[in-house]
């Protein structure tokens, strides 16, 4: 399909943000090499399809094999492509497509198998109805650079043990990880055709959404998601969108301080805040407020800032300078409106240029842009509240619905109040974990996105819904058909009368007007 968009072959990059250091250089990927390798895959998906899912999934445990065995390269690339500290590459981006692949192993044959589906209305017993999955075809993956391989690994794995072909179009910040991602697919067994990543700006991706692919999975954030829905619903394309977040940490009066203060600094800082899971906004009891702040500020005194290969570093740099701008302008907006900086919000540029301190912010306001937009950097702004219900409300005054997070002593208390919350997924007593647990189902509402990725509900976004209806009796007319007039009218309204009258003396005279109709045919 011809586009308007013009490309020039753009140059990306990759590059260590820890140490400037370019790590290679690549040219964005054409307009027309998009739709050769959209075409390319279309051509291959048939006999992918056709191998059956059983040698998919031998496929997937083979794939699994290699990467965990490749698991300390796999993560050093990771730090080195996207600064996140060795250990939190290994848990939070091989670790979770380890164990993607482990549920789908288990799983996929039985969840893509056909389904019995019963017929309640007696008109129809004589069907046999069966829910069938089928893969969309090719489904096109844009990812982000913040889990640059868990995410689009896990979106590629459910995509082509359902039996599609998939084209990926990394962020230009991490070609290198989606590059070892292919490599590692390719020697498991995967065609090439079946799985290629296509290196490329935001103008590659805009061309992917136009080109030929029959299903768009997203994530990234809410302004490029409005532009992707926009262009795909003049095409009525299917698209998944895993967008951004702010996610509210509720911190009740009888909570244990000590673990929701680790937990807060932790889920605030972890890959430096940039998590589309990361605590964003925390709001405290007002009866623990200053002794909450005060553990906060304490745990985050200890965090050493670094480069993420160091195996002492708690946190390390962001992705870029224009990430760093946007989180030093919404803390200096907060400072200019009277939020108190406790620790942090500043630079550091003794480590490096993206280097921003861990920072804790008191008295923020719901109307500061902290707590308003997405910070996406390491920045824990806390705010008092008062009781329950002004603490849901709070929660739920946000544009965003991705996660959210409640600590209390007293689980059935934490739960009920996650079932007031808007959000995706809520978790009591921890935060961000939830992207760890293969069954769980990850994805937003509101402008968080919609559709899920991982486990069953992440497979189901990965095949087409067919419904297959099989007559039992070829040789019979259907009652239903023509025949219309008086006499048929009576024998239907029986047939209402037997299905759905109060009482079985009128149900039994409605079987038998009804039966007429069986006679006539
Ligand atoms: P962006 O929206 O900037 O980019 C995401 C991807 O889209 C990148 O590959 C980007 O390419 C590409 N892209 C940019 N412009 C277009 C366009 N017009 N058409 C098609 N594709 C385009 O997000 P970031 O990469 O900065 O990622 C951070 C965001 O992702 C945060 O908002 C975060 O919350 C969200 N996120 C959501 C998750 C979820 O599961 N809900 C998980 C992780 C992150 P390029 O990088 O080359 O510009």
């Amino acid at each position: 399909m011809a586009t308007d968009l013009k490309i020039a072959a753009s140059k990306i990059a990759s590059v260590n943000p820890a140490t400037g250091e370019v790590l290679r250089e690549f040219e964005s990927a054409s307009e027309a090499e998009v739709h050769a390798a959209v075409s390319r895959a279309k051509a291959a998906q048939e006999s992918w399809a056709s191998l059956g899912v059983r040698k998919r999934i031998a496929i997937l445990r083979e794939f699994q094999r290699l990467l965990h065995h490749k698991k300390s390269e796999v993560a050093q690339l990771v730090t080195r492509e996207a600064g996140k500290p060795y250990v939190e590459a290994l848990l939070t981006e091989v670790l979770v497509v380890l164990d993607a692949a482990r549920f789908l192993i288990e799983n996929a044959y039985q969840l893509l198998q056909d389904e019995p589906v019963p017929h309640g209305n007696l008109a129809m017993k004589t069907k046999s109805g069966r829910v069938l999955r089928e893969p969309y075809g090719v489904i096109g993956i844009i990812s982000p650079w913040n889990y640059p391989f868990s995410i689009p690994a896990t979106e590629s794995l459910a995509a082509l043990v359902a039996g599609n072909a998939v084209v990926l179009k990394p962020s230009e910040f991490t070609s290198l990880t989606a590059i070892e991602l292919a490599a590692m697919l390719h020697q498991a067994g995967v065609p090439e055709e079946v799985f290629q990543v296509l290196p490329g700006d935001g103008v590659t991706g805009a061309v992917m959404t136009n080109a030929a692919i029959d299903k768009l999975v997203f994530t990234g954030s809410v302004p490029t998601g409005r532009r992707i829905a926009q262009n795909a619903a003049a095409r009525l394309l299917p698209v998944v969108l895993e967008l951004g977040g702010k996610d509210p940490m509720l911190v009740l009066d009888d909570a244990d301080i000590e673990i929701a203060s680790r937990g807060a600094v932790w889920g605030a800082f972890v890959n430096a805040g940039q998590a589309c899971l990361s605590v964003e906004r925390c709001y405290v009891h007002r009866s623990l407020y200053e002794p909450f702040l005060k553990a906060c500020v304490r745990h985050t005194q200890e965090l050493r800032v670094g480069n993420g290969m160091d195996p002492d570093t708690d946190l390390g740099p962001l992705i870029h300078q224009r990430q760093l701008l946007n989180v030093e302008a919404q803390v200096n907006d907060a400072r200019a409106q009277g939020a108190r900086v406790l620790i942090g919000g500043k630079r550091l540029p003794e480590v490096g240029e993206n280097f921003y301190a861990p920072t804790v912010l008191a008295d923020v306001t719901s109307e500061m842009r902290i707590m308003r937009q997405e910070t996406f950097g390491p920045v824990l702004p806390v705010m008092a509240y008062e009781n329950d219900d002004e603490a849901v409300r709070l929660a739920n005054d946000s544009e965003y619905g991705l996660a959210a997070s409640v600590w209390t002593r007293d689980r059935a208390r934490g739960e009920a109040l996650a079932r007031r919350i808007q959000a995706g997924t809520v978790m009591v007593n921890d935060v961000v974990s939830c992207f760890g647990i293969s069954e769980a189902p990850h994805g937003g509402v509101k402008a968080s996105g919609n559709g899920r990725s991982h486990g069953r509900y992440g497979l189901e976004e990965m095949v087409r819904i067919k419904y297959l209806d099989s007559d039992r009796l070829p040789g019979m007319e259907k009652i239903w058909w023509y025949g219309y007039g008086e006499a048929f009218s009576r024998q239907m309204e029986g047939l209402l009368d037997f299905q759905f009258a109060r009482g079985i003396r009128k149900r039994l005279r409605g079987a038998v007007r009804a039966a007429g109709a069986l006679r006539g045919k």
